[in-house]
């Protein structure tokens, strides 16, 4: 290859490289939150994993090692303020400063609406919500007056509305509501606020759906591109968004879904 297509090509990939950046993902123990850590670590990121399974972020962690990347795990539940606040802090601590956070954590049950008590709603709520929040908060003042990404995962139902699923479609409407307030908010400190919303993943969140043949068939014949997602299908829009290359996007919501929403 001639060397100024080298120099070229080189120039292309450090917009999305995330070298030298340090990211917080809550919700890092598995699944969507496993993947979207390790994304950041091949995009050259250093990453902190919080969640309440310790032995499940020690595994995410040793798996990174592995790899070739650096990673710590840091004890978190998202539902109580003062949690979020001393966990990206001690995050912030141990990587040396703070760059990017996802807010990765949540948690999701169907029931009919009839039959949601005050728990159930503030089980989902504060957890997917209240938690994005209060760790969002956290890190505008971790990126030390410094510029930062915050990545929240929203959802189809962050869009549409999903019968029995109002605590859990409440919780995310809001989550793509506060993308938008914080990132007009923010913006003058140099910090964007952006979302992604996956289609259908199987995880463990959702196993429970994936056990039904019917469930399956009904859904794969509404997206359009005729199957479900894999956690890998996420990495290049979150790191996209955490990355200069996404240096004029704020408040936005990106669609990861297969068509679903395009079609509805
Ligand atoms: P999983 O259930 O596999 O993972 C959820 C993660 O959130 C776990 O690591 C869990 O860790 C963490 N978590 C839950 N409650 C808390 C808490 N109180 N404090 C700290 N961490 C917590 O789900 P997914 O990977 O599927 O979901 C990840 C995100 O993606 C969620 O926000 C979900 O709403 C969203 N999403 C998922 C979709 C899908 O199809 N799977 C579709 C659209 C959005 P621990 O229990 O150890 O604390």
């Amino acid at each position: 290859m001639a060397r100024g297509a080298a120099s070229v090509k080189r120039r292309g990939a450090a917009r999305f490289d995330l070298s030298g950046r340090r990211a917080f993902v809550t919700g890092g123990g598995r699944g969507i939150g496993r993947a979207l850590a390790l994304g950041l670590v091949e995009f050259g990121a250093a990453v902190a994993l919080g969640g309440r399974d310790r032995e499940a972020l020690e595994h995410v962690v040793q798996d990174i090692v592995t790899a070739g990347g650096a990673a710590i795990p840091v004890s978190l539940d998202v539902r109580q303020a003062a949690d979020c606040a001393r966990a990206v802090a001690d995050a912030a601590d141990a990587l040396g400063g703070l760059d990017i956070l996802i807010n990765n954590a949540g948690i999701e049950e169907v029931r009919p609406s009839l039959l949601v008590d005050e728990a159930l709603w503030d089980l989902i709520v504060d957890t997917n919500l209240k938690g994005a929040f209060f760790c969002s908060q956290a890190a505008a003042k971790a990126f030390a007056g410094q510029p930062g990404a915050i990545l929240n995962l929203c959802s189809l139902t962050s869009h549409v509305g999903i019968p029995t699923a109002v605590p859990y479609g409440s919780s995310k409407s809001g989550l793509l509501g506060m993308t938008r307030a914080l990132a007009t908010e923010w913006a003058p400190l140099g910090i964007r606020v952006n979302a992604i919303a996956p289609g259908y993943f199987r995880t463990a969140m959702t196993e429970p759906f994936y056990t039904s043949q019917a469930w399956c068939s009904a859904m794969l014949a509404r997206i359009p591109q005729a199957r479900f997602g894999t956690t890998d299908d996420l990495v290049g829009s979150a790191c996209f968004l955490c990355s200069d290359a996404a240096a004029y996007v704020t408040g936005h919501c990106l669609a990861v879904d297969g068509g679903t929403l395009a079609s509805i």
